[in-house]
């Protein structure tokens, strides 16, 4: 009838920590704004109904940012049209068995890509099952700036643009501006919705009640040169004159556990907490005054709403490198490499360059979109109801054309 819930699949893979939060925050804002109207599931459709090389996709990328120059060849060599469809038309013939029983399985009515190779493949299936007219086709984008054109798939009802840069890339890539949608990239409801209050998360995670505190951390996967910042924060934070520390560090290692057990071993002239994967970020953000970490779109996104400057010191060479203007060009943060200069910048906000530090926080405010994933979920259930009027119609259509009249 046209009251049961519709199914909601959620197309994503664990290749950072970024896909996964983007696609558990549209989780989560479906079941805030509509309740039981909608059953979302989330899934790694490729690691769960394929085989190599698409269940591989998480290790190879790990593989790969480890050998940047690797990773940079195959972003660049990837791009041109024809390679990614050749390869994808490859792949999907291979595996659209699979994904279509994944489609069957979980009977969607909207599918939603949180990731830029999974569009194409189901779009196929939906194509020669004859679905795509009635399955809502949604890709929520998540590189904030310079992204990989394969997100960009004509065939899909809404292309959803965490940014104006983005949005352009989309237009000049044949995608229509009524595909298009700018609300911002979705962050966890827990995120944008949370009243925190600084002195209560700081009681409630053990820190220093009164020292400046920066975290610092590296994505899901805890990459870029966080044990050399630490280190040096380790010096820059202590004042040899007074013999005491001018501020505190948080250390989120993420999934590496090699550089939480490194950082354990060594010792500290000032208060520091060192955590591996952590599910409630928007707390310990809460509790800090600035942030140091790569350019991954969702811990940016995040540090925005939480009105932190951010100091950028590394990036995945391709999807992220635009991530670092985004930030900087909006005067919510800067990018330095040096992991010294980096230590020092935060000594000098938590003392005399306090008022810059304060100036960012305001612009990282203003850039901050905490309302995007509402924004998405509505506008999901909006082309959802078109589409359904739609199919109504189309098919009275179809069952006056074949079936017989009841006169006859
Ligand atoms: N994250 C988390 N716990 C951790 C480390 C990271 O929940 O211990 C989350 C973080 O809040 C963000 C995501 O993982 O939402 C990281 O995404 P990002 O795009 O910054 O980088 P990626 O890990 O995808 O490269």
């Amino acid at each position: 009838g046209a009251n049961r819930a519709k199914n909601v699949l959620v197309l994503m893979s664990d290749t950072g920590g970024g896909h996964r939060a983007s696609a558990e925050a549209i989780k989560d804002a479906f079941r805030i704004e509509f309740g039981d109207d909608y059953r979302v599931f989330v899934k790694d459709l490729c690691k769960d109904h394929a085989g190599w090389p698409l269940n591989n996709m998480e290790s190879s990328y790990k593989f790969m940012v480890k050998h940047v120059q690797l990773w940079k060849v195959a972003f660049h060599g990837t791009s041109p049209r024809w390679v990614h469809n050749f390869y994808l038309a490859a792949l999907a013939s291979f595996y659209a068995k699979k994904v279509e029983a994944g489609l069957k399985k979980y009977k969607p009515d909207i599918i939603i890509s949180v990731h830029p190779l999974m569009q194409h493949i189901p779009l196929w299936v939906l194509k020669w099952q004859g679905l795509q007219n009635r399955v809502v086709f949604a890709t929520v984008i998540t590189d904030l700036n310079t992204c990989h054109p394969t997100w960009f798939h004509a065939d899909v009802n809404r292309c959803y643009c965490p940014s104006e840069e983005v949005a352009k890339r989309a237009e000049l890539d044949d995608l229509k501006s009524s595909q298009i949608r700018v609300f911002g990239l979705p962050i966890r409801p827990s995120f944008c919705r949370a009243v925190l209050v600084k002195d209560d998360l700081r009681k409630e995670l053990e820190l220093d009640p009164d020292l400046p505190a920066v975290l610092l951390m590296g994505g899901g996967e805890g990459m870029g040169p966080v044990k050399k910042t630490a280190k040096a924060l380790g010096d820059a934070l202590f004042d040899k004159e007074l013999g005491k520390p001018i501020g505190q560090l948080v250390v989120i290692c993420g999934r590496n556990k090699t550089l939480s057990s490194s950082l354990q071993a060594l010792e500290w002239k000032m208060p520091i907490k060192i955590r591996g994967f952590e599910t409630q970020m928007e707390k310990w953000m809460g509790a800090c005054d600035c942030i140091i970490t790569k350019a991954g779109p969702g811990t940016i996104a995040e540090a925005l709403i939480r009105g932190l400057p951010i100091i950028l010191n590394d990036f995945i060479p391709g999807q992220e490198v635009g991530n670092v203007p985004y930030v900087v060009d909006n005067g919510a943060g800067v990018f330095s490499k040096s992991p010294k200069e980096t230590a020092e910048l935060v000594a000098r906000w938590f003392g005399p360059g306090a008022e810059e530090r304060k100036r960012m926080s305001e612009n990282a405010l203003k850039l901050a979109q905490p309302e995007a994933v509402f924004d998405i979920v509505r506008d999901i259930h909006e082309l959802s109801q078109e589409q359904g009027v739609k199919a109504q119609i189309s098919s009275s259509l179809t069952s006056s054309f074949f079936m017989p009249s009841p006169e006859a």
